[in-house]
């Protein structure tokens, strides 16, 4: 496993300014932004191929720049359809091959959908796909931090203790914690010092000082109802107090990364950097 020694900040894929858009350009721009890392964004589609990865690896070196994986949005583990359900774990599976071979730290994905089920039943079903997954990792020797994603609307599979309760079951497992998605799923609660502190003492409780050692963060602003998450919107336009949450992090302590989906996306990732750095 990669070990970070601070927290770092990034943007949710190729920074918007960069011309032309492509991965190795996206990587160059997050360098010159003094940005730190960069999510992969396999969410229409895993975009590099298996060759090409080496490539994006070495810029990445070269640059000092974080790789993390945004898996596909077409996945379900909670999916009826045997074949859908696989097709779910293969897209797991191939953005963490990729994602490796591209040297990236951590991938992150939407598990499931509950679909009227019995939370329970869909625990168990998601439960089974990330067995599945990390055994198919493990044949091929890949090591790389697998995390199901906090969930931002409450029609979504993954509140905060479902997303570490999976995360007690497997080595290599870790929470993607969401701060905006929680925000959203709890329609405005989640928003104060104490609150943010619960989430993280949770996870320190039940996973241990190595979790925290080891985050993968999405934080931006966001749009909500009481079924959770709209969409997403930058940090100055939004209620997300943003500026508490960073003053947590660093309390804690944290090491990892912190991925900003706002729809500006380098400058909120720079706000968050900054306004981190100056507290
Ligand atoms: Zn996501």
């Amino acid at each position: 496993m990669i070990q970070l020694n601070k927290l770092n900040f990034g943007t949710s894929g190729i920074p918007l300014i960069t011309n032309p858009r492509d991965t190795i350009n996206g990587i160059n721009q997050v360098r010159k932004l003094s940005l730190d890392a960069m999510e992969l964004e396999f969410v229409h589609s895993i975009n590099i191929s298996e060759e090409k990865t080496q490539w994006v690896r070495e810029t990445a070196k070269k640059n000092n720049i974080i790789l993390t994986c945004h898996a596909p949005y077409y996945i379900n583990l909670n999916a009826q359809e045997k074949q859908k359900w696989y097709a779910s774990i293969q897209r797991i599976t191939k953005s963490a091959k990729i994602t490796h071979l591209c040297g990236g730290y951590s991938v992150c994905f939407h598990p499931a959908y509950y679909m009227k089920d019995n939370p329970k039943d869909v625990y168990n079903k998601v439960k089974e796909a990330i067995k599945l997954i990390l055994q198919e990792l493990k044949k091929d020797e890949i090591e790389i931090f697998i995390r199901p994603e906090t969930a931002g609307k409450i029609s979504q599979f993954g509140n905060i203790n479902e997303i570490i309760k999976l995360s007690e079951e497997f080595e290599n497992v870790l929470p993607c914690i969401d701060w905006s998605h929680i925000h959203a799923y709890n329609n405005g609660k989640y928003n104060t010092k104490e609150e943010f502190k619960e989430v993280l003492s949770l996870i320190e409780n039940k996973l241990g000082r190595n979790a925290l050692d080891n985050v993968h963060f999405h934080c931006q602003g966001i749009n909500y109802n009481e079924k959770g998450e709209r969409n997403h919107l930058n940090l100055k336009e939004s209620d997300f107090n943003y500026k508490e949450l960073v003053k947590v992090w660093k309390e804690f302590k944290l090491k990892g990364v912190v991925i900003c989906e706002s729809p500006n996306v380098e400058k909120d990732s720079l706000l968050l950097k900054e306004t981190y750095e100056k507290n």
